[in-house]
């Protein structure tokens, strides 16, 4: 199977050949000819799947025919880093068909925004919050919307914004194809969709197993022994790259400062930055001047960033879903990578869940010179204390969570 198939417009293949795409991933099999039909469509998958294509491509294909200058398609997404990707893929893919994109999102002047909307636009790439400033304020009218997509909604509803999108429909009148994409189906995005979607046929890409190229490694380690521990592996591993994660914004960010003290070019993502800090950040890992980006979950939510030689997990993720979703960013399109997990005796329900799914132990690490016995300093930072998790689920409700049948589709 390949794109000729789809019978998408002539000049939208030309950008399909162009990004050198040639053999449509399942969720684009799946999608693309049913969002064609003019079917609204609930996408069960993950960032890493091709589901921007999936989406993307149909709508521009529908598009090609419609007013120029009017919106005629709108993406929501939770964050700035995923509405910029977004727009840049509708950008790339549809350069030749005369069709524009523009993204929105907060922490950046309005007037700039305002300027990029009366250049015309027929697509709008947005976060939910600024979408909202420009609808109320006349500078976006969704009076000639034909599709819109919700995109990564369950991130969406964890991050608050369901009242603001509950808010944005309210300025929709007109009937429209509707999209939902999401990685997980809580029950707020289930209502959601039953107020929202018209009979909506529901594509589902299973859980991916990490790429095998990926190889897992466990150190256990004391919470307050962390630190030392990561910049011993860091001076011992021989890396090229290396996305560290963390629980916190606080974490990532005083994480960061103690390695750049170890004179490794460091930099951080987080919530707390602004978006011109963010975006300095992640080009300068993007083109290698970083070598270490650390990282909380969100900030690195849909980040493309290949050519990751090690993702190490500082603090373990929430659920095997996250632990998937971050490690996808090593090992792609057949290169070797690694993932280090620094793990406390809190983490064990998780570690457990992890070697179910990926049906074989994980070898646990311990670095032979290294003092595991020495105690925390009384005036430890609170980076160094143990943390409470915060999603307030217990060992067992996140393992019940993580325990859906996975399916192997490869690296990236
Ligand atoms: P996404 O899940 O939409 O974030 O896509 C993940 C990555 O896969 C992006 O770098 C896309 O450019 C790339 N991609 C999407 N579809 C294809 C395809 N059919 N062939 C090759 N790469 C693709």
């Amino acid at each position: 199977m390949s794109f000729e198939n789809f019978h998408l417009d002539p000049s939208i293949m030309e950008g399909v050949r162009e990004l050198g795409y040639v053999t449509p991933t399942p969720i684009q099999l799946e999608a693309i000819p049913t969002v064609m039909q003019g079917r609204d469509l609930i996408g069960l998958a993950q960032t890493g799947t091709g589901k921007t294509a999936a989406f993307v491509l149909p709508l521009l294909h529908r598009l090609m025919h419609s007013p120029r200058g009017r919106v005629g398609a709108l993406v929501i997404s939770p964050t700035r880093e995923l509405a910029e990707q977004t727009a840049e893929a509708a950008t790339e893919l549809g350069r030749h068909t005369g069709l524009r994109a523009v993204s929105i999102y907060g922490g950046v002047s309005m007037d700039l925004q305002n300027r990029k909307l009366r250049g015309g636009a027929e697509i709008i790439v947005a976060c939910p919050g600024r979408l909202l400033d420009h609808l109320w304020k006349g500078t976006i009218t969704l009076s000639n919307l034909q599709v819109l997509v919700i995109d990564e909604a369950d991130r969406m509803f964890d991050m608050g914004f369901l009242p603001d999108i509950h808010n944005i429909l309210k300025c929709i009148m007109n009937p429209r194809q509707t999209l939902l994409f999401s990685a997980t189906m809580p029950p707020d995005i289930r209502k959601l969709v039953r107020e929202v979607l018209h009979n909506p046929v529901t594509v589902q890409i299973g859980q991916t197993l990490p790429a095998e190229t990926v190889s897992h490694a466990l150190y256990p380690v004391s919470q307050h022994l962390k630190t030392s521990l990561l910049k011993e592996l860091l001076r011992k591993t021989d890396t090229e790259s290396v996305l560290v994660f963390t629980r916190t914004k606080h974490r990532a960010q005083r994480l960061a400062e103690q390695l750049k003290t170890t004179g490794c070019r460091t930099t951080s993502l987080h919530g707390d930055l602004s978006q011109n800090q963010r975006q300095i950040a992640i080009e300068g890992f993007r083109n290698g001047y970083y070598k270490i980006l650390v990282a909380t979950d969100i900030a690195a939510r849909g980040i493309d960033i290949e050519d990751i030689s090690h993702v190490i997990n500082y603090d373990m993720p929430e659920s095997t879903d996250n632990y998937i979703h971050r490690i996808g960013r090593t090992g792609r399109v057949n290169k070797n990578g690694t993932a280090f997990s620094l793990v406390t005796s809190e983490d064990n329900d998780q570690i457990r869940a992890l070697e179910k799914l990926l049906n074989t132990p994980i070898k646990r690490i311990t670095l032979d010179d290294f003092d595991y016995t020495r105690v925390p300093s009384p005036k430890a930072h609170p980076a160094q204390q143990p943390q409470r998790r915060t999603s307030g689920m217990t060992g067992r409700r996140r393992l019940q969570r993580t325990q859906r049948k996975p399916q192997r589709i490869g690296a990236e």
